[in-house]
Order: structure tokens, then sequence, then C-alpha cells
């Protein structure tokens, strides 16, 4: 059986891995990559399959970073099934339909400037309908529930208390009469989380991918979180100021209206207006209400007294662009809750512009925010920001709450690990910048003493060959401490050397038959590769 990582490793963004036994090829994850140009030239790569030679795509979640390349894949061929619990379907019908606008919008912007500039023009990734038609291939599972995909492929998804819907897949792989397990523990949530159930203990694998978003960090606790939260919306009251809010769409927005909700029951503070100033946030909290079965018990019992957590009085929906900008009109205090989480994008950017500058507003920030973002930069203490071409102050009050996090921290994850029971458990950190991927694997290596590492971009591996054994071969000439990316590179050359010896000695030990003539052409264009690029190094 055959890896390859595709994405999501050593970087947040693009999951994506793709496994391969028999004449089977199939995804975990078809994420799409974001962050700035370099990085997104990799959602253009088609890797080396071809979307029609797949046979399933498993998803883990909804998150576009998890989901955002489906549409692409159907757009060029892919007919295989999309298998993800209900709840990740549900969200990824707005989802995908909102990325394939976006993908729109961005083409359409592209070439305007591109006419402009006598520029080649862009074509969009793909487009609301190829979103739309990708919808029909998704095959939506129960939690819990051992499904049969085909002859020696099964797969189970549990609670990975992330998002709605979100799993942790377990994979029962079989070939030439050897069986392995494989677990994807997806995005990772923290325990006692509102509204979604915890993350399940898995205690059996024989490979193991673990995110690590936040593998070199720590959360407050949860209670701790809230009580800040508390204090900042008491002391914006006070000011008659507002809390602004940026949150992902899916997850932290309804989460942080079960916060401020529960504050309002309790009677911590008044009845003030808590803006929900995005249409895909509005789209996601009416998904989350018709998925009620994923909810923990705590969020049950609040529906079973009548009272929908996400449904208050207070809560004001804003879908159009003109309610959104009638926020501005009102003066009083209040909170904003808009996407993009990272500031990058979408209404949130006016609502910074607008307070940003006032030193009685607040900002809260409660997602990760990646490099290179808007986020990220109010984050480090930026002095001032570029909004819409005009430079705004940095004078409001910035708060960072890690406890609201959707993903486990350093902690979480370690613990998470310390339910399996195989020592011989193989782990691949993925899904982390690569520091932190690095860190969070001297962890794993010291207190599990179990075999681990960040696998590179496009690296191929063979996860496990019945018949030869390269791979135990090839692990044990791993180094022990962490790599950086040089040596990294260097041992993954020294890997494909080795693979191309394997092949140079097998052909020498083959007769005739082994010398048509288009092996001849194969060899003589490979050498001539070799000389070029042994010549530049
Ligand atoms: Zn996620
Ligand atoms: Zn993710």
């Amino acid at each position: 059986m055959k890896v390859e990582f595709l994405g999501g490793v050593r970087t947040v963004t693009g999951s994506a891995t793709l496994l391969e036994k028999d004449s089977l090829k199939w995804l975990v994850d078809c994420g799409m990559f974001q962050g700035g140009k370099e990085i997104e030239k990799r959602n253009d790569d088609t890797g080396s399959y071809h979307p029609r030679d797949l046979s399933f795509i498993l998803l883990t979640h909804a998150h576009i970073d998890h989901s955002g390349l489906i549409p692409k894949l159907v757009r060029e061929g892919f007919r295989g099934k999309v298998v993800c619990t209900k709840a990740t379907l549900d969200l990824c019908e707005v989802m995908l339909r909102d990325s394939g606008h976006i993908q729109e919008m961005e083409a359409e912007w592209q070439n305007r400037k591109d006419r402009r500039s006598g520029g080649k023009g862009a074509t969009p990734l793909y487009t609301v309908k190829d979103a739309e038609k990708s919808l029909r291939f998704f095959s939506p599972v129960n939690y819990n529930e051992i499904i049969s995909l085909t002859d020696g492929l099964k797969v189970r998804f549990q609670d990975a208390g992330h998002i709605l819907g979100s799993a942790i897949i377990e994979l029962w792989v079989e070939e030439g009469g050897e069986g392995k397990k494989l677990v994807f523990s997806g995005d990772l949530g923290n325990s006692g989380q509102p509204i979604v159930r915890d993350p399940s203990w898995i205690k059996e694998a024989d490979l193991l991918w673990l995110e690590s978003t936040y593998g070199n960090r720590f959360h407050k606790s949860r209670e701790e979180t809230s009580q800040e939260l508390l204090k900042i919306v008491q002391e914006a009251i006070a000011h008659q100021a507002k809390v602004i809010i940026p949150a992902f769409a899916v997850e932290r927005t309804q989460d942080i209206v079960y916060t401020l909700g529960q504050f309002m029951r309790e009677g911590l503070i008044p009845s003030i207006p808590v803006y929900i100033d995005s249409p895909l946030a509005i789209s996601a909290t009416e998904i989350f209400k018709k998925n009620s079965d994923c909810f923990d018990r705590e969020t049950k019992e609040i529906l079973l007294r009548g009272e929908n957590p996400l449904d208050r009085p207070e809560i004001i929906y804003t879908r159009t662009t003109e309610e959104s900008k009638a926020i501005n009109e009102d003066k009083g205090p209040g909170i904003i809750i808009s996407a993009s989480g990272m500031c990058d994008s979408g209404r949130i950017k006016h609502h910074l512009k607008h307070h940003l500058w006032r030193e009685k507003s607040h900002i809260v920030i409660i997602g990760y925010q990646g490099e290179g973002t808007i986020g990220r930069r109010i984050v480090d203490g930026a002095e001032s920001i570029r909004l819409f071409g005009e430079e705004i102050a940095i004078k409001a009050h910035i708060h960072t709450l890690g406890g609201f996090s959707a993903h486990a921290d350093q902690k979480g994850l370690l613990e998470w690990l310390s339910h399996f029971e195989n020592p011989q458990l193989e782990v691949f950190v993925n899904h982390g910048e690569e520091k932190v991927s690095m860190e969070l694997v001297r962890l794993i290596r010291e207190r599990f003493n179990l075999k681990a590492e960040v696998p590179l971009w496009r690296e191929k591996r063979i996860l496990f060959a019945p018949e030869e054994r390269p791979i135990s071969e090839e692990a044990r000439e791993e180094e022990v401490a962490p790599e950086d990316t040089f040596h990294s590179l260097l041992r993954h050359l020294d890997r494909n050397y080795k693979r191309l010896r394997r092949k140079l000695k097998r052909w020498r030990g083959m007769g005739e038959e082994a010398q048509d003539p288009q092996r001849l052409r194969q060899l003589e264009e490979v050498n001539r590769k070799i000389e070029e690029l042994e010549s530049e190094l």
C-alpha cells in the first residue's frame, strides 16, 4: 500500500492524502491551499493521479482547507463517492457554493485587471455550478458505523469535536493478505467545547495522521476564557462601545453566540444586540439547528427546555449589504461577529475599518490567524493596517482568546494520542506550520517513544508491502532528532536514489524481454535528465 502526502504538510491548509492499494486510489480530504500566491499555486497541481482514477474521497469535515478542491476534482473527471457524515454534507452545500462564488469573483477581478494591463486573463478554479454538481457525489454515513467501501477497505467516522459533523476517520486496509489500520485525526477539537460532542478516543492503529495546528501552544481553560470575554463585554457596555469578533462562519460563530446567550440567561450582562454579520454564518447556523442529533448533552438539555441557544431575541442576523451597513448606525454597545476569521476578506474588514482606530472598541481574536493574514498582523501588534486603500491606526483594545479555539492545544493533542495502545504506532504529523509540527514530533518521540515524523509535500511512501520489506529497512536509517527542511530534503533525495538503484538492479536481472525500444528510449531520457540535474547541483 502506498501513500502520497499531497497537502496539509508543513502548512495548515490544503489537507489531502492520496492512498493506493492494488489498483484502487482514494483521497482522505481534498482541501484548498490558502495563504498567498506561492502556496496557492498548489491548487492547480493535480499531483500524480488523475481525478477520474479516484474511487473515493473520505472527508473529515466541511472546512474549506479540507473540502475546498472537491468541485475542482469533479470538474476534472472525478466520478467516485465523497464519503462523510450527514452534517458535513449539509455544511458543504453552503460552503462549497460560497467557495465557488469566491473563485468566480476572484477570477473576474483578475480579468478586469488583466484587461487593463493586457494580461492573459484567468479562469476560476471552479464555479458555483461545479460546486453544485459536486454535491451529487456525496454519500453521507452515520457516525460510529463500520462501512465496507470495497474489498479490503473499511471505514468508520468518529467524533472529532472540532466542528459540526467533523470526524476522525478510521480505515482498515487489507492488501495481499496483510492488514493495517490507519487513523486520520482530521482537525481535533477541545474537550468540553459547547454544542458538539468531545473527540472520541481511539485505542488501535498502526499508522496515524495527527494534526498539529496548536502543537506548540497551550490554551487557557474554557472557564477562564469565558470569564475574560465576560469582562471585555462588560467593559464595552460601560463605555457604550462595540466588541468586534472576527470568526469563521462555522462553529466559532455558533460557539460565541452560545456563550453570549449563556451570559444573558444568567443575568451577567444586560440584553444588548449581537449582530451575526455573515451570510455564510447565518446559513451555517440554520444547518446547526437542523443537525441537533450531533449536539452534546448540555446543548440537548437546553433544547429540551424549549430554548434554542442559537436563537435568542438579542441575536440579529444580517444577510444583505444594506443591513450590514446599518449596523454602523447603532451607536450603543453591541457585539458584532463577522467573517472571515482571519480578517482577510468579507464584511469583517469594514467593521475593522470602523473600529480599529477607536480607543474604546474591543477586537477579540478567537481563531487561528495564519501567517501573512491581516488578523496575524493585528495579533502581532501592528500599529496600523491598510484597509480599502486607507491606513487605519490600531488604537482599539486587542484581545486574543485561545480558549475558544476549535483545535486542541499541545496538551490536548498529546492526551488524545496517549490513548493509543500500540507501541509500534507510526505517526505522521500534519496540519501545522513546519516548526510547530517539528516540535510536536520531538515531544511524541520523547514522551511516547513512538516513530514520528513530518512528511514533505508530494513525498511518496510505501506504507506496507507484504512481500518486500523496503519500508522497515529505510525506516531504521531515519534520524532520531527532528529534522529541518534541508536534511529532510536530503533524506528524501536519498530515498529516491535508493528506489532508483533497486529498479536498476531488477532490470539488470531481466533478460532480453526487458530491452524493448520504449524502455531504451526511457533509459536514454532518464540518463539525460540525471546528468542535467547533477550538473545543476
Ligand atoms: Zn477544520
Ligand atoms: Zn483544518
